[in-house]
């Protein structure tokens, strides 16, 4: 069963402007912004601007040009960030055994340095 989507959760504020955030990316289907406390030298979390709880939920329920223009995005920050030749990290946390915290889907992206065994 999919979970309810609680609209506010702290990126849906951010997703209607009502609190502020430092954004690297934003078009149709994403927002990409960087990490209030980041783990990395470069810390960005690229959100679907849809109302999706969770990877699981996106998956299941996001149309084919969401689920694309999502995808795109995130490939689209880490080449804007130049990351592409050195390397970087992705990571989505999802449900209370992922240490999911915010339930907005976010893909965490990690660079600027080699990273360790896990972040975030
Ligand atoms: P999660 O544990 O849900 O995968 O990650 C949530 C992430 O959101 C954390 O890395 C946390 O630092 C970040 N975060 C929480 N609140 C805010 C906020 O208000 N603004 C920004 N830019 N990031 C936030």
């Amino acid at each position: 069963a999919t979970q309810p989507y609680d609209d506010t959760n702290i990126f849906a504020k951010i997703l209607r402007g009502e609190i502020p955030n430092k954004t690297v990316y934003e078009d149709e289907h994403a927002l990409a912004f960087h990490d209030i406390d980041p783990k990395a030298p470069i810390h960005i979390l690229v959100i679907p601007k849809g109302a999706y709880v969770s990877w699981d939920d996106f998956s299941a329920r996001a149309s084919e040009a969401e689920i694309a223009g999502f995808v795109r995005a995130v490939g689209h920050v880490a080449r804007d960030q130049g990351l592409v030749e050195p390397g970087y990290r992705l990571l989505a946390n999802v449900g209370a055994h992922g240490g999911q915290e915010v339930p907005h889907l976010h893909v965490h992206l990690f660079g600027g340095a080699p990273l360790g065994p896990m972040l975030a």
